[in-house]
């Protein structure tokens, strides 16, 4: 591989001035992207996704790690600092320019690719809900994803946490989910509002018996109201209050309290 110049020196050379529309806020420190490349584990001819590698960073680390990636981006001007990349690269990085939310990415990879991502918050989280809740085991291994600090929480939280909601039950009900580092604001051009971190999820078994569309309803209907008991937040889902009763859960409940184990438990007993 031939010697790559600073990023910073890239950003300048190509006029990639941060987009606020794009929610563009850039990584630069070498030494943090490539800890945050080493989250998903060996990476060695790896097929790994990225979504959003602006100016390339983290793209950088993931193929210094050893991975083969395709990246996605949708700002046009990025497109000719990839492509210098993927010349110091040859065959490792294929990049496509588009917007994520709309390009069929499964078809790209014919075996499972990790996902990695530094994106905006809510096109990362938009994609995220779309990740969770397609066939399972899903067509990704992993997804490493950096979130500001406050949606990373409600992706790991705890039952009876504030940050406890429709989200984590997603993110855990059949994967694994767990904040792998916090990313302080400063560490980005130019500094969000907010803290950051990382996520990092894998995909455990699916529970038996639960038709996931069901967990999902029920879900949005009881968080819809989540100060409210079950027995009020889930009068509009036909069965759900009875299955709740069957499956032991006390409908005076707030959705809050309700473990995951225990939706999963109730959705079983509606599916
Ligand atoms: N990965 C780079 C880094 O860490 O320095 C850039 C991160 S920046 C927060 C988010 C990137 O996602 C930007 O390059 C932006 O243009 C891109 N992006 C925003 N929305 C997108 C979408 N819908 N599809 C693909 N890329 C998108």
């Amino acid at each position: 591989m031939t010697a790559l110049p600073p990023l910073r020196e890239v950003v300048a050379r190509h006029g990639l001035s941060a987009s606020k529309a794009l929610g563009q806020n850039f990584l630069f420190d070498g030494q943090l992207l490539a800890r945050i490349a080493a989250v998903p584990g060996d990476l060695t001819d790896a097929e790994v996704l990225e979504v959003g590698p602006g100016p390339g960073g983290l793209t950088r680390a993931l193929l210094a790690a050893g991975a083969r990636v395709t990246a996605i981006e949708r700002d046009r001007r990025c497109i000719p600092a990839l492509a210098e990349l993927s010349d110091a690269y040859p065959g490792r990085l294929r990049v496509i320019e588009g917007d994520a939310l709309e390009i069929d990415a499964p078809s790209l990879f014919d075996g499972r690719p990790h996902i990695a991502s530094n994106l905006p918050y809510n096109v990362g989280t938009a994609l995220l809900v779309g990740w969770l809740t397609g066939g399972w085991p899903p067509w990704w291994e992993s997804l490493t994803l950096m979130f500001q600090r406050e949606v990373a929480e409600r992706i790991v939280a705890p039952v009876g946490s504030d940050a406890f909601g429709r989200l984590a039950v997603l993110a855990q009900w059949r994967a694994h989910a767990r904040i792998a580092m916090p990313v302080h604001r400063s560490a980005f051009t130019p500094p969000p509002k907010v803290m950051s971190a990382v996520v990092h999820i894998t995909p455990a078994d699916q529970p038996g018996g639960v038709d996931p569309l069901v967990l999902e309803r029920l879900t949005a209907a009881a968080f819809g109201q989540r100060r409210k008991m079950l027995r009020q937040s889930l009068k509009g889902m036909a069965g759900a209050i009875e299955a709740a009763k069957r499956a032991g859960i006390d409908p005076t409940r707030r959705a809050e309290t309700v473990s995951v184990a225990e939706w999963v438990e109730i959705a079983r007993v509606l599916s």
